[in-house]
Protein backbone atom coordinates (compact mmCIF):
# COMPACT_ATOMS: atom_id res chain seq x y z
CA UNK A 1 0.00 0.00 0.00
CA UNK A 2 1.36 3.55 -1.15
CA UNK A 3 0.85 6.12 0.99
CA UNK A 4 -0.95 9.14 -0.15
CA UNK A 5 1.64 11.66 -1.28
CA UNK A 6 3.81 8.89 -2.89
CA UNK A 7 1.15 7.78 -4.66
CA UNK A 8 -0.07 10.65 -5.42
CA UNK A 9 2.94 11.92 -7.00
CA UNK A 10 3.00 8.85 -9.23
CA UNK A 11 -0.48 9.58 -10.79
CA UNK A 12 0.53 13.02 -11.25
CA UNK A 13 3.46 11.99 -12.93
CA UNK A 14 1.22 9.94 -15.57
CA UNK A 15 -1.32 11.97 -15.70
CA UNK A 16 -5.20 10.99 -14.63
CA UNK A 17 -7.99 11.30 -16.98
CA UNK A 18 -10.55 13.01 -15.16
CA UNK A 19 -13.63 10.65 -15.47
CA UNK A 20 -16.34 12.72 -14.69
CA UNK A 21 -18.48 9.18 -13.44
CA UNK A 22 -20.31 9.20 -16.78
CA UNK A 23 -17.87 6.63 -18.63
CA UNK A 24 -18.72 4.01 -15.83
CA UNK A 25 -22.01 2.86 -16.80
CA UNK A 26 -22.24 -0.57 -15.97
CA UNK A 27 -20.08 -0.87 -12.81
CA UNK A 28 -21.84 0.79 -10.45
CA UNK A 29 -19.03 3.19 -9.91
CA UNK A 30 -18.84 6.86 -8.09
CA UNK A 31 -20.95 5.28 -5.58
CA UNK A 32 -18.00 5.53 -2.69
CA UNK A 33 -15.95 8.85 -4.06
CA UNK A 34 -13.56 10.13 -1.23
CA UNK A 35 -11.58 11.06 -3.63
CA UNK A 36 -11.48 14.85 -2.39
CA UNK A 37 -11.91 14.46 1.20
CA UNK A 38 -8.30 13.58 1.83
CA UNK A 39 -6.90 12.05 4.62
CA UNK A 40 -9.19 9.28 6.07
CA UNK A 41 -7.30 9.21 8.80
CA UNK A 42 -8.10 12.39 10.15
CA UNK A 43 -11.66 12.00 9.11
CA UNK A 44 -12.32 9.03 11.01
CA UNK A 45 -10.14 10.92 14.38
CA UNK A 46 -12.48 13.66 14.20
CA UNK A 47 -15.14 11.32 14.65
CA UNK A 48 -13.53 8.69 16.74
CA UNK A 49 -10.05 10.29 18.25
CA UNK A 50 -12.52 12.36 20.55
CA UNK A 51 -9.01 13.40 22.64
CA UNK A 52 -7.87 9.92 22.90
CA UNK A 53 -4.61 11.10 20.91
CA UNK A 54 -2.54 8.94 18.26
CA UNK A 55 -2.99 5.79 21.09
CA UNK A 56 -7.13 5.69 19.13
CA UNK A 57 -5.80 5.93 15.72
CA UNK A 58 -4.34 2.29 15.62
CA UNK A 59 -7.88 0.69 15.83
CA UNK A 60 -10.10 3.21 13.95
CA UNK A 61 -11.41 2.49 11.00
CA UNK A 62 -9.07 1.56 8.17
CA UNK A 63 -8.94 2.39 4.33
CA UNK A 64 -8.99 -0.82 2.31
CA UNK A 65 -5.65 -0.62 0.08
CA UNK A 66 -5.89 0.21 -3.34
CA UNK A 67 -5.40 -2.33 -6.45
CA UNK A 68 -3.92 -1.52 -9.73
CA UNK A 69 -4.45 -3.26 -12.51
CA UNK A 70 -2.90 -2.58 -15.99
CA UNK A 71 -5.49 -3.01 -18.82
CA UNK A 72 -4.27 -3.92 -22.33
CA UNK A 73 -5.72 -2.03 -25.14
CA UNK A 74 -5.34 -2.69 -28.67
CA UNK A 75 -4.97 0.75 -30.92
CA UNK A 76 -8.48 0.78 -32.20
CA UNK A 77 -9.40 0.59 -28.93
CA UNK A 78 -7.94 3.01 -27.43
CA UNK A 79 -9.39 5.57 -30.08
CA UNK A 80 -12.78 4.55 -30.13
CA UNK A 81 -13.42 3.19 -26.39
CA UNK A 82 -14.57 -0.31 -25.38
CA UNK A 83 -15.99 -2.38 -22.56
CA UNK A 84 -13.87 -4.23 -20.91
CA UNK A 85 -14.51 -7.10 -18.24
CA UNK A 86 -11.73 -7.72 -16.01
CA UNK A 87 -11.18 -10.05 -13.32
CA UNK A 88 -9.05 -8.77 -9.87
CA UNK A 89 -8.68 -10.61 -7.08
CA UNK A 90 -9.14 -8.90 -3.55
CA UNK A 91 -9.36 -8.93 0.46
CA UNK A 92 -13.27 -8.69 1.40
CA UNK A 93 -15.15 -8.46 4.42
CA UNK A 94 -15.85 -12.10 5.20
CA UNK A 95 -19.37 -13.01 4.90
CA UNK A 96 -19.88 -14.91 7.61
CA UNK A 97 -19.11 -12.74 10.45
CA UNK A 98 -19.09 -9.34 8.06
CA UNK A 99 -14.81 -8.72 8.77
CA UNK A 100 -15.21 -9.47 12.69
CA UNK A 101 -13.25 -12.59 12.29
CA UNK A 102 -15.87 -13.79 15.19
CA UNK A 103 -18.00 -16.65 14.85
CA UNK A 104 -21.29 -16.09 13.75
CA UNK A 105 -22.95 -15.78 17.21
CA UNK A 106 -20.10 -14.60 19.20
CA UNK A 107 -18.35 -10.83 18.93
CA UNK A 108 -14.85 -9.86 19.12
CA UNK A 109 -14.31 -8.44 22.65
CA UNK A 110 -11.77 -5.96 23.92
CA UNK A 111 -7.99 -6.82 24.23
CA UNK A 112 -7.36 -7.23 27.56
CA UNK A 113 -3.28 -6.53 27.19
CA UNK A 114 -4.15 -3.16 25.60
CA UNK A 115 -7.60 -2.55 27.02
CA UNK A 116 -8.74 -1.89 23.18
CA UNK A 117 -6.27 0.89 22.49
CA UNK A 118 -4.40 -1.31 20.09
CA UNK A 119 -1.51 -0.13 22.09
CA UNK A 120 0.88 -1.05 24.76
CA UNK A 121 3.33 1.22 26.57
CA UNK A 122 6.76 0.38 27.13
CA UNK A 123 8.64 2.08 29.87
CA UNK A 124 12.57 1.95 28.77
CA UNK A 125 15.51 2.54 31.60
CA UNK A 126 18.75 4.05 29.98
CA UNK A 127 21.60 6.19 31.90
CA UNK A 128 19.98 8.79 31.04
CA UNK A 129 16.93 8.24 32.67
CA UNK A 130 13.69 6.24 31.85
CA UNK A 131 11.64 6.64 28.64
CA UNK A 132 7.98 6.04 27.64
CA UNK A 133 7.46 4.94 24.32
CA UNK A 134 4.18 3.29 22.62
CA UNK A 135 4.39 0.08 19.98
CA UNK A 136 1.57 -2.16 18.39
CA UNK A 137 -0.02 -4.42 21.04
CA UNK A 138 0.85 -8.10 19.84
CA UNK A 139 -2.01 -9.63 21.62
CA UNK A 140 -4.08 -7.90 19.08
CA UNK A 141 -1.73 -6.97 16.54
CA UNK A 142 -3.29 -3.67 16.95
CA UNK A 143 -6.91 -3.97 16.18
CA UNK A 144 -7.98 -3.43 19.98
CA UNK A 145 -10.22 -5.85 19.99
CA UNK A 146 -9.31 -10.31 20.46
CA UNK A 147 -11.96 -12.99 19.40
CA UNK A 148 -12.42 -16.37 21.79
CA UNK A 149 -13.94 -18.15 18.92
CA UNK A 150 -12.63 -17.19 15.27
CA UNK A 151 -15.18 -17.38 12.53
CA UNK A 152 -14.14 -20.51 10.63
CA UNK A 153 -15.14 -19.39 7.32
CA UNK A 154 -12.17 -16.90 7.30
CA UNK A 155 -10.05 -18.47 10.37
CA UNK A 156 -11.00 -15.01 12.65
CA UNK A 157 -8.75 -13.37 9.58
CA UNK A 158 -12.08 -11.17 9.01
CA UNK A 159 -11.07 -11.22 5.12
CA UNK A 160 -11.42 -13.39 2.28
CA UNK A 161 -9.89 -13.36 -1.18
CA UNK A 162 -12.57 -13.17 -3.60
CA UNK A 163 -12.15 -12.91 -7.16
CA UNK A 164 -14.35 -10.46 -8.71
CA UNK A 165 -14.86 -9.03 -12.46
CA UNK A 166 -15.22 -5.60 -13.07
CA UNK A 167 -16.96 -3.94 -16.21
CA UNK A 168 -15.02 -1.19 -17.10
CA UNK A 169 -16.27 1.10 -19.74
CA UNK A 170 -12.85 2.89 -21.06
CA UNK A 171 -14.18 5.89 -23.06
CA UNK A 172 -12.64 7.00 -26.31
CA UNK A 173 -9.77 8.88 -27.12
CA UNK A 174 -7.21 6.82 -23.99
CA UNK A 175 -3.96 6.55 -24.27
CA UNK A 176 -1.12 4.59 -22.41
CA UNK A 177 -0.10 5.97 -19.20
CA UNK A 178 -3.65 7.16 -18.16
CA UNK A 179 -4.92 6.44 -15.20
CA UNK A 180 -8.76 5.31 -14.26
CA UNK A 181 -9.05 5.73 -10.63
CA UNK A 182 -12.52 3.30 -9.52
CA UNK A 183 -13.56 4.78 -6.55
CA UNK A 184 -14.34 1.91 -3.53
CA UNK A 185 -13.48 -1.17 -5.95
CA UNK A 186 -9.97 -1.80 -3.84
CA UNK A 187 -9.91 -3.99 -0.50
CA UNK A 188 -11.82 -4.04 1.51
CA UNK A 189 -11.12 -1.71 4.84
CA UNK A 190 -10.78 -2.78 8.27
CA UNK A 191 -12.27 -1.45 11.18
CA UNK A 192 -15.55 -0.56 8.84
CA UNK A 193 -13.03 1.42 7.20
CA UNK A 194 -14.00 2.76 3.65
CA UNK A 195 -12.76 0.30 0.88
CA UNK A 196 -9.80 1.40 -1.40
CA UNK A 197 -9.77 2.37 -4.99
CA UNK A 198 -9.13 0.38 -8.08
CA UNK A 199 -6.49 2.50 -10.54
CA UNK A 200 -6.47 1.50 -13.80
CA UNK A 201 -3.24 2.00 -16.20
CA UNK A 202 -3.76 1.93 -19.74
CA UNK A 203 -1.32 0.39 -21.97
CA UNK A 204 -2.23 0.71 -25.78
CA UNK A 205 -0.12 -1.52 -28.30
CA UNK A 206 1.12 0.36 -31.20
CA UNK A 207 0.20 -0.04 -34.94
CA UNK A 208 1.07 -1.31 -37.89
CA UNK A 209 0.21 1.19 -39.92
CA UNK A 210 -0.45 4.58 -37.82
CA UNK A 211 1.91 6.55 -35.56
CA UNK A 212 -0.10 8.70 -32.20
CA UNK A 213 1.06 11.26 -31.22
CA UNK A 214 -1.11 12.57 -28.42
CA UNK A 215 -4.55 12.96 -30.69
CA UNK A 216 -2.79 13.26 -33.93
CA UNK A 217 -2.12 10.66 -36.15
CA UNK A 218 0.16 10.23 -38.72
CA UNK A 219 1.15 8.22 -41.57
CA UNK A 220 3.75 7.96 -44.31
CA UNK A 221 2.25 7.60 -47.85
CA UNK A 222 4.77 6.86 -51.08
CA UNK A 223 4.59 7.84 -54.28
CA UNK A 224 6.31 8.28 -57.79
CA UNK A 225 7.71 10.97 -58.98
CA UNK A 226 6.03 10.58 -62.00
CA UNK A 227 2.70 10.76 -60.32
CA UNK A 228 3.91 13.33 -57.51
CA UNK A 229 4.47 15.65 -61.05
CA UNK A 230 1.65 15.30 -62.47
CA UNK A 231 -0.92 14.92 -59.05
CA UNK A 232 -2.56 11.83 -58.10
CA UNK A 233 -5.23 10.45 -56.20
CA UNK A 234 -4.25 8.02 -53.79
CA UNK A 235 -6.01 6.07 -51.43
CA UNK A 236 -5.32 7.01 -47.50
CA UNK A 237 -6.45 4.88 -44.88
CA UNK A 238 -7.20 6.07 -41.62
CA UNK A 239 -9.31 4.82 -38.22
CA UNK A 240 -12.30 5.64 -40.30
CA UNK A 241 -11.69 3.67 -43.51
CA UNK A 242 -9.99 4.27 -46.49
CA UNK A 243 -10.00 7.86 -47.94
CA UNK A 244 -9.32 9.14 -51.27
CA UNK A 245 -6.96 12.20 -51.21
CA UNK A 246 -5.50 13.77 -54.48
CA UNK A 247 -1.97 14.87 -54.11
CA UNK A 248 -2.01 18.27 -56.18
CA UNK A 249 0.58 18.26 -59.19
CA UNK A 250 4.23 19.38 -58.02
CA UNK A 251 4.07 17.36 -54.49
CA UNK A 252 7.58 18.00 -53.40
CA UNK A 253 8.90 15.07 -50.98
CA UNK A 254 7.89 15.33 -47.33
CA UNK A 255 5.07 17.53 -47.86
CA UNK A 256 2.80 17.11 -45.14
CA UNK A 257 -1.24 16.82 -45.68
CA UNK A 258 -3.92 17.42 -42.99
CA UNK A 259 -7.23 15.00 -43.17
CA UNK A 260 -9.31 17.46 -40.50
CA UNK A 261 -10.56 15.30 -37.66
CA UNK A 262 -9.19 12.06 -38.54
CA UNK A 263 -7.07 11.78 -35.88
CA UNK A 264 -7.89 10.70 -32.01
CA UNK A 265 -11.11 11.59 -30.32
CA UNK A 266 -10.56 13.52 -26.83
CA UNK A 267 -11.51 11.85 -23.66
CA UNK A 268 -15.09 12.94 -23.18
CA UNK A 269 -15.63 15.98 -25.50
CA UNK A 270 -16.92 15.30 -29.36
CA UNK A 271 -13.19 17.16 -30.64
CA UNK A 272 -11.32 15.12 -32.69
CA UNK A 273 -7.18 15.56 -33.64
CA UNK A 274 -6.27 15.20 -37.27
CA UNK A 275 -4.45 12.83 -39.44
CA UNK A 276 -1.12 13.73 -41.31
CA UNK A 277 -0.18 12.03 -44.10
CA UNK A 278 3.45 12.56 -45.31
CA UNK A 279 4.20 12.07 -48.96
CA UNK A 280 7.42 10.59 -50.00
CA UNK A 281 8.44 10.73 -53.76
CA UNK A 282 10.10 7.26 -54.89
CA UNK A 283 13.02 8.18 -56.85
CA UNK A 284 13.57 4.65 -58.83
CA UNK A 285 17.34 3.48 -57.77
CA UNK A 286 17.19 1.13 -60.82
CA UNK A 287 16.59 1.72 -64.49
CA UNK A 288 15.85 -0.26 -67.44
CA UNK A 289 16.97 1.15 -70.38
CA UNK A 290 13.64 2.35 -71.80
CA UNK A 291 13.17 4.19 -68.58
CA UNK A 292 16.65 5.93 -69.33
CA UNK A 293 15.70 7.16 -72.35
CA UNK A 294 12.82 8.56 -71.45
CA UNK A 295 14.37 10.07 -68.60
CA UNK A 296 17.08 11.73 -70.60
CA UNK A 297 14.63 12.91 -73.30
CA UNK A 298 12.65 14.63 -70.28
CA UNK A 299 15.61 16.30 -69.56
CA UNK A 300 16.40 17.40 -72.94
CA UNK A 301 13.04 19.09 -72.51
CA UNK A 302 13.85 20.67 -69.49
CA UNK A 303 16.97 22.18 -71.28
CA UNK A 304 19.44 19.97 -69.09
CA UNK A 305 22.66 18.63 -71.07
CA UNK A 306 22.84 14.64 -70.35
CA UNK A 307 26.36 14.42 -71.37
CA UNK A 308 28.00 17.49 -69.72
CA UNK A 309 26.75 17.46 -66.30
CA UNK A 310 25.03 14.03 -65.53
CA UNK A 311 28.07 11.99 -66.23
CA UNK A 312 30.52 12.87 -63.74
CA UNK A 313 33.42 10.62 -65.41
CA UNK A 314 33.52 12.77 -68.26
CA UNK A 315 33.50 16.06 -66.44
CA UNK A 316 36.20 17.87 -65.92
CA UNK A 317 37.78 21.11 -64.17
CA UNK A 318 36.85 23.03 -67.54
CA UNK A 319 33.34 21.67 -67.80
CA UNK A 320 32.15 22.72 -64.97
CA UNK A 321 33.25 26.55 -65.76
CA UNK A 322 31.93 26.31 -69.08
ZN1 LIG B 1 -15.27 -14.72 8.87
ZN1 LIG C 1 -4.40 -5.40 22.33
Amino acid sequence: MLSDPEKKARYDQYGTVDFDGSGFGSGGFGGFDFGDMGGFGDIFESFFGGGGGSSRRRNGPVKGADIEYTLNLTFEEAIFGVEKEITINRNENCEECHGSGAKPGTSPKTCPTCNGSGQVRVQRQTPLGSFVSTSTCSTCGGKGTVVDSPCSSCSGRGKTRKTRKITINVPAGVDTGNVMPLRGQGEHGSNDGPPGDLYVRINVAKSKHFDRRGNDIYIDTHISMGKAALGVEITVPTVDGDVKYTIPAGTQSGTMFRLKGKGVPKVHSSARGDQYVKVIVDIPKTLTSKQKEALEAFMEACGESVDGEITHKKKGFKDIFK
